[in-house]
C-alpha cells in the first residue's frame, strides 16, 4: 500500500458525506453547539461543546446506523440486520430499524451496562448476550450473518457508517467557523474518521485530536505498532470506548492514521472529574466515553488552541454509574 492520501481518502468521497447527511436528516437531530463559559475560563481557550447528548438514542451512533440501514437494498432490509455493540450502537440500530420496519438483532457481551441493554430491548430488537468481551459478542453476530443471512451493521468499520458520522462534522463546520481544534472520543475510529473527513476543508489550520481512555487505547497502540492490534479489555468508566478495532480492519485504521493530527489518552480519574465538572458547571450529564475530551482539556494534555470544539458523544449513563460518580469515596469511580 502506498502512503497517505493516495490510500485512505478515496475510500469515502466528499459527495457521499453530503448525500449521507441529506439521507439521514429525517431520522436524526441537528444537535446544538454550546459555548462553555466555565471550561473556557479554566483552560484559557474558547471552548464549544457539541451536544450529541441530545441526539436521538442519546449518542451520535444513530447517524451512522441510519445511513447504513437507509443504504441497504430492499431485499437485505427484508432479511434483517444484526449489530454488535457496547450499547449505544445497538440502541441506534434498534431505533432506526424500528422506524424503518426492519428486524434487528443486537449481540452484546455481558459487560454492557444494564441501562443500555434495557433501552435496546425496549425498542423491540432481539438480544443475544454472549461472552465477556466485544470480540465474543462479535463472533455471535458473524454466525447470524453466515447462517441467517442477516446484514451486519458494523459499529465503525463501514463506509456508510463513517459517512453517517461525518454529518456531525458537517454541522460543526457550519456552527463554528474558524475552529483550531476538535477533540473527538476515539475507540473504533468511526466517529473520528467521519468527522475528520467532513472537516478536510478546514485543514490544515484545524487539528483533529483523538482521545482514548488509558485503560485500553487499542487504536492508539495500533497506530504506534503500524498495524491493528488486539489488547485485553479493561473495565473503564468510558464503557462505550471498549472493544478492539478488528485485526482485519478495512477503513478506520487507515483513515485515523491519515486524518488524526494527534492522539492522547486520559486516565480514569480524569474522566470522572470531567463528568462531574460538566454536570456542575453546565448541568450536562454525559457518559464516560463522552467526557474524555473535556478530561484532556482539564488535564492540559494538549497544546492549547484558541477555538476548540469538544464532541460530547453520548449521555447513556446508568443511575448506578451516576451514583458511584457522585460518591467517589465509596469506590467505583
Ligand atoms: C461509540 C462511541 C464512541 C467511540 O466511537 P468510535 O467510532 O468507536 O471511535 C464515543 N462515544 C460514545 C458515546 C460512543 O457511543
Amino acid at each position: 500500500m502506498s502512503r497517505k492520501s493516495a490510500v485512505a481518502q478515496p475510500l469515502i468521497a466528499q459527495q457521499e458525506l453530503v448525500a449521507a447527511r441529506a439521507r439521514i436528516a429525517p431520522l436524526i437531530r441537528t444537535t446544538p453547539l454550546l459555548y462553555a463559559e466555565a471550561l473556557s475560563g479554566r483552560v484559557g481557550a474558547e471552548v464549544y461543546l457539541k451536544l450529541e447528548t441530545l441526539q436521538a438514542t442519546g449518542s451520535f451512533k444513530v447517524r451512522g446506523a441510519a445511513n447504513k440501514l437507509l443504504s441497504l437494498a430492499a431485499e437485505a432490509r427484508a432479511r434483517g440486520v444484526v449489530a454488535v455493540s457496547t450499547g449505544n450502537h445497538g440502541r441506534a440500530v434498534a431505533y432506526v430499524a424500528k422506524r424503518l420496519g426492519v428486524r434487528a438483532t443486537v449481540c452484546l457481551s455481558r459487560e454492557v451496562p444494564r441501562n443500555k441493554v434495557a433501552a435496546i430491548e425496549a425498542l423491540g430488537a432481539r438480544l443475544v448476550i454472549r461472552g465477556d468481551s466485544q470480540d465474543e459478542a462479535e463472533a455471535a453476530a458473524r454466525e447470524l450473518v453466515e447462517q441467517g443471512g442477516l446484514t451486519l451493521v458494523h459499529p465503525f468499520d463501514d463506509a456508510q457508517v463513517i459517512a453517517g458520522q461525518a454529518s456531525l462534522g458537517l454541522e460543526l463546520l457550519e456552527q463554528v467557523p474558524g475552529l483550531d481544534a476538535v477533540l473527538v472520543p476515539l475507540s473504533g475510529g468511526g466517529l473520528l474518521a467521519g468527522v475528520a473527513l467532513a472537516l478536510e476543508a478546514a485543514k490544515p489550520q484545524l487539528r483533529v485530536v483523538g482521545v482514548s481512555q488509558e485503560a485500553s487505547p487499542v487504536m492508539i497502540e495500533s497506530l504506534s505498532a503500524g498495524r491493528p492490534l488486539e489488547l485485553p479489555e479493561r473495565a473503564t468508566l468510558a464503557d462505550s470506548l471498549r472493544g478492539g478495532i478488528g485485526l482485519e480492519n478495512r477503513y478506520t485504521f487507515a483513515l485515523v492514521r491519515e486524518l488524526a493530527d494527534e492522539t492522547l489518552r486520559v486516565p480514569e480519574a480524569a474522566i470522572a472529574e470531567a463528568m462531574r465538572f460538566l454536570l456542575e458547571t453546565e448541568g450536562l450529564l454525559v457518559e464516560g466515553a463522552a467526557a474524555v475530551g473535556v478530561a484532556a482539556l482539564l488535564e492540559r494534555r494538549l497544546e492549547l488552541s484558541e477555538k476548540v470544539a469538544v464532541i460530547l458523544s453520548g449521555r447513556n449513563l446508568g443511575l448506578d454509574q451516576l451514583a458511584a460518580l457522585l460518591r467517589p469515596e465509596e469506590g467505583a469511580g
